[in-house]
Formats: structure tokens, sequence, C-alpha cells
């Protein structure tokens, strides 16, 4: 039975704190853990496991916990928290470098909303003791990467998972592999709980992390868990997928999770359906030798098995599409599992490759795409699975996102009460576009928001140029070579914000195509300009890395053109933290991906959550967040996905025609930037941002409509509240 215990939180310290099988947890009541467990450990399976190769919620950017020691004014130099777990959330690291982007941010901010509206979902993924690289740029050099050295131990919402049998010790799970003799061999891991606790500490999703890394783990495997996405060999990411997938079962077994649902955040954690189809074919062959099923068997169990898995896909780019030799297989996987491949991983193409993203497309009941657009694309990469495929537009957690000076103004407006708890009030933003009190205070926030972001990138330059005596490395922007110690960037400049992978569609450089035409723009008007940008490209994408090194290298020459008048400055090393600062601090919001292989996008999305207006192409969310240029503006092509070029070569880009678009578009938004001291017209579409988008793409009501696939039974109050989000947007219209 399903619980849901919304008795008010104790405010006092001592009741947030409790003790409880797993030690001394979080600050969570034992009640709470309770309820949590109870729903993951039934008999009638009622909940769902979600496998996510990275989860990105760094506690920097937001910790229901230390928001709330912080308003019980418990701060770590208070004598009365000698508690370890407190001192983690006051000293620990304040990131967990799982995560590489968009992927772990979605898994990140969907499991938060999960929390906030308490359904009963626990999620698995990895824990990579090297993290995610760290980025260091150089001005010559470009991207160098450097590993993240982190301790799980010291981080705040961590915990190391006990054995029930063996009290005080780690509990272990094994999990079955081949080493590179072809001989069966056990890869050892460890579990760490991070809770995931929603805004009013009454409910949590446990993120199940998998610790491979230890010394009984055999060296190939221990290695190979090292780094998040580590670019050395095929054999290493076939391996890292490997322990996602085979690792799910074991723990879940080792916990008691009952799950009757899996749902792919990507294919990456497919494996799990292989085994899951090998358990089926065990219970008809009755014998663990299962080289003997028929292919008729296995096709069964495999339906039968499609009946508990939901499958999102998140792109149309067929790098994001894993595919392993089968011979690389061969050496990882048994007999048995290479029958199941062979007959649902085909790849058409390729007959000598395994394609996990064409056996997550089989083996499910139910795939989403992740915008309507991206669905029309999906469509045509599988049209014998359309039937099943549709559009659950992505979104990002409101509470996150929205800085803490947008948050006070929306605390300050009756017409917002209860944003918090339902991302929908936001539609009264509309009828607040003309109350003069709400447009100035909303104007204030930005430019206070505007001012924490120049003060971080003209801190940044002056540290960087007094880099620039102590090391080696070559600062990575032509402006701190520029500027003495008392030149700063001036906020009241037009700023424009970019950030996101540096993967070659997403056109980082794409316009500073012709730097001639663009100068032009701003010297003949007059027209100061910041452009800001950040991306980590992924350490094996070389492409990905030369348009760093391009960015780097426009700087002067943009510079000079522009008669000083534009600068465009690189701040390395993005991560969630550095994400909402832009997104907060400036005056517009860039996407300039090639349509249509940017799926969703969701940079854009936390731009709106703080009223500023986007600028972009109409690619994934913008289709629909665009609303005929009341929220921001677009540019580019718009031609339609039915014969879509998927092509990723430099040639095929379209860097002419969309960046003469862009040329275009920008002289009427300097225009109106810089017409009046209140840039009216951009706070006009700042507010409608926030009045037309936030209620949709937020990830309450992605929440709500994943939850129509789960088939849960929920009680009366949490499923009417997650209909109301359901009604607020009706993704695959
Ligand atoms: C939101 C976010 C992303 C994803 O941005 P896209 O616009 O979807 O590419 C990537 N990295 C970080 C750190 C983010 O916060």
């Amino acid at each position: 039975m399903l619980r849901n215990d919304t008795a008010p939180i104790e405010t006092s310290l001592s009741h947030l704190l409790s003790s409880n099988d797993f030690g001394e947890f979080f600050g969570i009541t034992q009640n709470v853990l309770d309820t949590v467990w109870g729903n993951l450990t039934g008999k009638e399976g009622n909940s769902v496991v979600y496998i996510s190769m990275e989860i990105g919620a760094d506690p920097d950017v937001y910790s229901p916990i230390l928001k709330k020691l912080h308003d019980l004014q418990v701060t770590g130099e208070s004598h009365d928290s000698p508690q370890d777990f407190l001192k983690k959330f006051f000293f620990g690291p304040g990131k967990i470098p799982n995560y590489s982007g968009g992927l772990g941010v979605l898994a990140g901010d969907t499991l938060k909303s999960f929390a906030d509206c308490h359904l009963p979902v626990v999620a698995i993924s990895l824990l990579y003791r090297h993290g995610y690289f760290s980025q260091i740029v150089d001005s010559q050099l470009g991207q160098l990467s450097q590993r993240v050295d982190w301790n799980p131990e010291d981080t705040p919402g961590l915990y190391l998972l006990q054995d029930p049998q063996r009290p005080g010790k780690p509990l272990h799970i094994e999990v079955p592999f081949l080493n590179e003799y072809d001989q069966e061999t056990v890869a050892f891991a460890q579990v760490w709980l991070k809770a995931e606790v929603s805004e009013t500490l009454d409910f949590f999703i446990p993120e199940l992390l998998l610790d491979f890394f230890l010394p009984e783990t055999p060296a190939l495997i221990k290695n190979a868990a090292k780094q998040l996405y580590d670019s050395e060999s095929s054999m290493v990411k076939a391996l890292q997928r490997r322990m996602l997938g085979t690792g799910i079962i074991p723990v879940l077994q080792a916990l008691g999770i009952t799950s009757r649902t899996f749902h792919l955040n990507e294919q990456h954690g497919v494996v799990v359906a292989m085994q899951l189809i090998a358990e089926e074919l065990y219970k008809t062959l009755r014998s663990s030798d299962l080289t003997c099923a028929t292919n008729n068997q296995i096709l069964a169990a495999a339906n039968t098995v499609a009946e508990r898995i939901v499958y999102t896909i998140h792109t149309p780019v067929t790098a994001g599409h894993d595919r392993f030799d089968k011979s690389l297989y061969a050496g990882i996987s048994h007999k048995s599992c290479q029958r199941i491949l062979d007959l649902l991983a085909k790849d058409d193409d390729n007959p000598q490759t395994y394609n996990f993203t064409n056996f997550a497309m089989q083996v499910n009941r139910s795939a989403n795409s992740v915008s309507r657009l991206h669905r029309d694309v999906t469509h045509k990469q599988f049209p014998q699975h359309a039937d099943k495929i549709t559009a659950i537009t992505n979104g990002v957690h409101h509470l996150t996102w929205i800085s803490d000076a947008r948050a006070d103004v929306f605390d300050r407006f009756p017409e917002l009460t209860g944003w918090r708890q339902d991302p929908g009030i936001f539609r009264s933003v509309c009828h607040l576009k003309n109350n003069q009190g709400f447009r100035s205070a909303l104007q204030n926030a930005w430019r206070a928001d505007t001012r924490i972001l120049f003060d971080f990138v003209n801190n940044m330059l002056r540290r960087h140029r007094s880099q620039m005596i102590e090391t080696w490395i070559d600062p990575p922007n032509y402006y701190s070579s520029l500027i003495d110690h008392i030149t700063k960037l001036n906020p009241d400049i037009f700023t424009i914000g970019f950030a996101r992978r540096f993967s070659t569609y997403k056109r980082a450089d794409l316009i500073f195509y012709d730097i001639d035409m663009l100068s032009k723009i701003f010297v003949s008007n007059n027209w100061p300009i910041n452009f800001f940008f950040a991306g980590k490209a992924h350490p094996a994408d070389e492409p990905g890395k030369t348009v760093i090194k391009h960015i780097l290298g426009y700087q002067e020459e943009l510079h000079r053109k522009s008669k000083g008048l534009a600068n465009l400055i690189f701040i390395p090393n993005y991560d969630m933290a550095l994400a909402k600062m832009l997104v907060a601090g400036v005056h517009a919001w860039l996407n300039s991906p090639k349509r249509p292989l940017e799926a969703s996008g969701t940079s854009g999305m936390k731009a709106a959550m703080n009223g500023v207006p986007n600028i972009s192409i109409m690619d994934g969310w913008w289709v629909e967040g665009y609303h005929n240029g009341e929220t921001g503006w677009k540019f580019g092509h718009e031609g339609p996905v039915d014969n879509a070029n998927l092509s990723e070569s430099r040639e095929e880009l379209l860097y002419k025609e969309d960046s003469t678009s862009f040329y275009n578009l920008l002289p009427s938004v300097l225009e109106d930037f810089y017409k009046d001291r209140a840039h009216s017209a951009f706070l006009e579409k700042g507010i409608m941002n926030l009045g037309k988008n936030v209620p949709i793409f937020n990830t309450h009501r992605l929440a709500a409509e994943y939850l129509k696939k789960y088939d849960l039974q929920l009680p009366a109050e949490i499923k009417e509240r997650m209909q109301s989000f359901a009604q607020l947007y009706s993704s695959d219209s």
C-alpha cells in the first residue's frame, strides 16, 4: 500500500535528524524513509526503476536540506551540529561530477520532480571515481582535460549502503561478467545512495549509484569504471554500458526492490532487457543453458519483457546510438546473450555490429522522443516502430533553475502564490504583464543577476591575467591581454549567452561564420555587445574540440573588426552552477544547432524560467516554445523534416544559410535593446517566456506525462495532482 504521509516536518533540528537501519541518514525522518522504502518493496511491484548513465544534481545549485539548515540558521560554525552528515553539508564538495551534459541534468531534474510529486521511483546509475573531466582552456591548445578526483565519502547526501548481514560492512553486489579469456568471472560493486529530496523534505527518490572501483573487481572492469564516458576504447564504453545494465537486477534483489517497470533514460542501460529475457527463457527452458532456445522462444521472451520497459530516445544523431562490434561483444558476454542480440540488436547497415538503439526500440511497451519535432524525425528513422513512438517534450526543474533574485519577486506577488508547488501558476504572469510593480521588480532582479554574472566573469578575467604570469597556461580570452587591472566588462551592454556541450551539430561558432558582416552591424550603429560562451567537448570528439579553438581564435578578429565594440568571452569548465548564473544573467539566450539535430535542448528552458528571452533556430523545444515571437526570436532554416538531412559533416551543416539569417535578425534585436533604458521590449518577451513556457517546459509536467506510461496505482490525492500537471500540456498532439 502506497503511503503519502504529508504531516508537516518538525522544524527543530533534532527532529530533522534520525537514525535508521542504514545509519544516520540525510536529515530525513524515519517516517519518510519507511514510506519511500515501503513503496519500492511492496509485493505488487507498484514502482519504477529509472535507469540513466548519468545524473546531474549538484548540491551547490539545489539542495532542500541545505536550504532548510540555512533557514534554521544552522551553520558550519554552530556548536550544536556535531553530526558528521551535517559537516558534509557545510564542508563537503558542492559538486558531484557524475554528468557530462543535458542527459544527466535532465535525469537529475526529473528525479527532483518525482520526489516533489511523491512518486514511487528508484533511480540507478554508476558512480565514477574520476567523474567527468574538468576543463582547462588554453588560447593556443584549446581544451585540456583534467580528471576530477572526488570523495563520495565527503559528499553531502551520499551514503554507502551497509550489508544487513554484516553490520558495519558495505553491501557488495555481485555482477557476472566474462574476462578476457572468455571465462566467467564476477565483478563486485558497492552501492552509494543519494537521496533526491523533495522541496518540502517529506519524500525522496533514492538514487543507487553502483561503484565498481573495488580491489575485488577484475582490473579490466575496475579501470573502465573510473571515468564517465572514458574515451580510451570502445571496449571501455561497452563495459560501462554492461556495468550499468547488468548491475540493475542484482542491486534490486539485494535491496528487496520489486519494481515492475523499468524506464530507460536513453538506451545505455538496455542490457537489463537482455538479462530479463534470459530470466524468462530460464523459466521456459528450465535450464541454465540458454543456447538451445529457439528463435521463437527468444522472441516470445522479449515480448514478455517489453511489457515492462519504457524507453526515452534522446537524439537523432547516430553517434549517440551505441553500436558495438560483434567480435568485441563476444569477449564480454555469454553465447546465450549473443543469441539474443543477434535477433534483437540487428544493424541492417552494418551486419558486423550490434545496434543497442535498435534493441531498445524493439524491446519496450512504449517509446518516447523528447520533443514534437524529434518525434517526427524519430518516426522517419524507425518507421517500423512509428506507432508506439510518442512525444514527451523535456522540461527542467523550476525550483532548481529559477534564480534567488527572481524567486524573491515571485514570492512577493499574490497572483503567483503556490508557484513552488505548481509551475502551472506561471500562467498568471501574463496578467501581470502591465503591472508596473511587477515589471520593475523583475527588471531589478534581472539587473541583480546580471551583476552577479559580470562580477564572476570580471574576477575570472583578472585571475586569468595573473595566471598568465604564474603558469604556462595562456588565458583562454584575448580580452585578458587587452585590459589593465581596472578595465572591466560592463553589465549595461547587451550580452548574449551560449553554453552547452560542444558537438559539431550544435554549431557554437555559427554566428562567427562571417565576422566582417557581423562586425559591420555593430560598427555602423555604434552598438556594443558581449558574447559569453561556455561548454565542454567530449574528450574523444576532435571536431568538437576544434569548434572551441575556432571560438578562441575569433576573439581577436571580432574585437578588431568591430573596433572594440564586440567582446567574445569563453568561460571554462561549464557546469550546472555556471549554467544557472548564465541563463539568469544574460540578456538573451542563443541556440544555433542544425535543425533537426537538437532533439530538445533544455538550457533555453532554464532561460525561460528566469524570464530571459531566447534567440534560436527552430529546433527541438523551441518549435513549441516560440509562440509566434512572443517569447523571443527565431532564425535559420525551417524546412520540413520529411527528407531532413541528418549529416554532421561541415559542408552540410548550413553555416552560410543560417549565419546570414542571424545577421538579418540581429539588428532588430539590438535596436529593441538599446531603444529605451528599461529594455521594455526584452522585459515583455521575458515575461511572456515565463507565462507561456514555464507552465509547459517543467519537469512536474514531464513527470505527469511519463506517469501515463508507467501504469502505477497511486493514492487519489497524488493522482489528482498529477492530472493537474498533465493538463498543462499535451506534448504529443
Ligand atoms: C542544461 C545543461 C545542459 C544542456 O543544455 P542544452 O541546451 O540541452 O544543450 C548541459 N550542461 C549543463 C551543465 C547544463 O546545466
